[in-house]
């Protein structure tokens, strides 16, 4: 569907539009969609803290993001639709599940022939632009300007970057990316847009994925402190299907040399190495020598891991906060939409796990804050089941842009409103299919509504029920309780109905190749 703008104006019209008091159009907002890559919301002060490590909480360092949710809304449930890198990006850029858009997997090229919103903000008389991590391996569509990370197949690397652009060149940079992404961002703002018409712009950071290196100045947070741990990280997986007990992802188990900063990233220049080395090296050292072993062993992993993930994430705030002062200061921020975002949730040991891809809370999660001056109330929140295929229909439904009707997203704009719309959708709908890869989860599908999660996981022709009521950290499936047999046959049904009214109705819907 196009959008066009009417090219008659009829006479009644036009003197009705200049009778005193008639109302005017609202001028059309610009969007700025600041996105990163696996940014749990427990590693975002404003979300609050969690049940099984509240302690974290207070080392969370956020205060740009604290910021825009204290300024706007925060969506508490927000849910993604399979929780891999790829995957999600295409239901945002499509509106639309995995089973639709075509991106099952991360090893999928993104088919960037198909609709997508930037086109049709495009078509709606709006300049785009993407900046920063795109991962979806096909060029970007839809967008005037890009550029986007290209190394290591489009993650990017922390430091010394080098960007592929729209223009067809391949720009090498030297410093920290998150700073490198921010400085073209803002670039883009003052130079590039054009001041005739409004914007859409995704300001896309790679923090923070995998292997969370901190910017400069924050490599010596927590650095003589222990985290708190997550009361469930040394989970034994019993009371769960078979499936939590083959993964690939244990902190203790998983992590590789790079991942633990038992080795140096190689894309560091000599500079960048010894401010790296000093952070590292003495720790290392020590740790070499202590030769800890089991559970000790594995807690030393997990401070490694937890303090760098928080680093990580508090470079990437203070540059979001860097962003966020320029809108302020070009007074650009009046009439702009700022929304935070990330492509899924992780683990931050919970379960004793890293990573994503799993139905359970942590991951499948995503954190969802907008400020919309004059439209979102300051400081609110709103506990709605939203999917990141609403993401699309809301951006246009922002613009005034008609949603077409082969999205399947609902708009969040009467939410952002503080209205109550008559009918909302009941359950997230979920389905993972990547397997085997990395971390070796088994596909499954299933929905989580406010108090219930079903999951089915169909190779292994198993499932759970969590009552998330009782049981918020998801430790006990009670699909086996006959207590709640009779739930279960009813979900059983909600989730079959759901998955037509989705539109996944091939059993095992095109699985990858390497389905078994
Ligand atoms: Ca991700």
């Amino acid at each position: 569907m196009k959008y066009t703008r009417p090219l008659i104006i009829t006479l009644p019209a036009m003197l009705a539009a200049c009778q005193p008091g008639a109302e005017q159009p609202a001028e059309r907002p610009n969007i700025i969609f600041i996105f990163s890559d696996d940014h749990a919301t427990h590693a975002i002060g404003a979300y609050g803290p969690k049940n099984n490590n509240p302690e974290l909480h207070k080392h969370v360092i956020t205060p740009a993001l604290d910021k825009l949710a204290a300024e706007g809304m925060l969506f508490e449930n927000v849910f993604c639709t399979n929780s891999i890198c790829g995957p999600s990006r295409a239901a945002i850029l499509t509106g639309k599940h995995s089973h639709f858009n075509g991106m099952l997997r991360n090893d999928t090229i993104f088919d960037g022939s198909q609709q997508t919103f930037p086109k049709l903000f495009q078509e709606g008389g709006y300049k785009t632009a993407w900046i920063g991590k795109w991962h979806l391996f096909s060029d970007p569509t839809g967008f005037d300007d890009w550029a986007i990370l290209t190394q290591w197949g489009q993650q990017g690397t922390y430091y010394n970057p080098i960007f592929g652009t729209s223009e067809g060149t391949k720009e090498p940079e030297t410093g920290y990316t998150a700073t490198l992404i921010t400085d073209r961002a803002i670039d883009w703002l003052e130079q590039n847009r054009d001041g005739s018409r409004p914007f859409f712009l995704a300001y896309s950071h790679k923090t923070p994925h995998r292997e969370w290196v901190p910017g400069p100045d924050e490599y010596d947070l927590y650095k003589d402190i222990d985290l708190p741990v997550p009361a469930n990280f040394f989970d034994d997986y019993s009371n769960r299907s078979s499936a939590a007990t083959m993964q690939e992802m244990e902190i203790a188990r998983h992590m590789n040399e790079r991942d633990l900063k038992l080795v140096p990233p190689a894309y560091l220049n000599e500079e960048q190495l010894a401010m790296f080395m000093e952070a590292y090296g003495p720790e290392n050292e020590a740790f070499e020598e202590a030769n800890l072993q089991g559970d000790e062993l594995a807690l030393w992993k997990y401070q490694r891991y937890v303090k760098d993930f928080l680093r990580s994430v508090t470079s990437m705030d203070k540059e979001i906060g860097r962003l966020l002062d320029y809108l302020e200061e070009s007074g650009l921020a009046e009439n702009t939409v700022v929304i935070y975002s990330s492509d899924q949730g992780f683990f931050l040991g919970d379960h004793g796990w890293y990573d994503k891809r799993w139905m359970y809370e942590e991951s499948l999660r995503m954190p969802f804050i907008a400020r919309w001056p004059g439209v979102t109330e300051p400081g609110s929140r709103n506990s709605h089941i939203v999917q990141n295929i609403d993401f699309a229909g809301t951006f246009l439904d922002m613009a005034g842009l008609p949603i077409p009707g082969d999205m399947q997203s609902l708009s969040m704009v009467p939410l952002l409103k503080g209205d109550e719309p008559e009918k909302w959708r009941e359950y997230a709908y979920y389905h993972y299919y990547a397997y085997p890869d990395w971390h070796m989860v088994k596909p499954h599908y299933g929905i989580r509504c406010d108090r219930y999660k079903l999951i089915h996981y169909y190779t292994l022709d198993e499932w759970e029920l969590f009552d998330l009521e009782r049981d918020p950290d998801e430790m006990h499936s009670v699909y086996p309780d006959p207590e709640y047999s009779d739930l279960v046959s009813f979900l059983k049904e909600e989730l079959e109905r759901t998955r037509v009214a989705e539109g996944d109705t091939v059993e095992m819907s095109a699985p990858s190749r390497h389905y078994r």
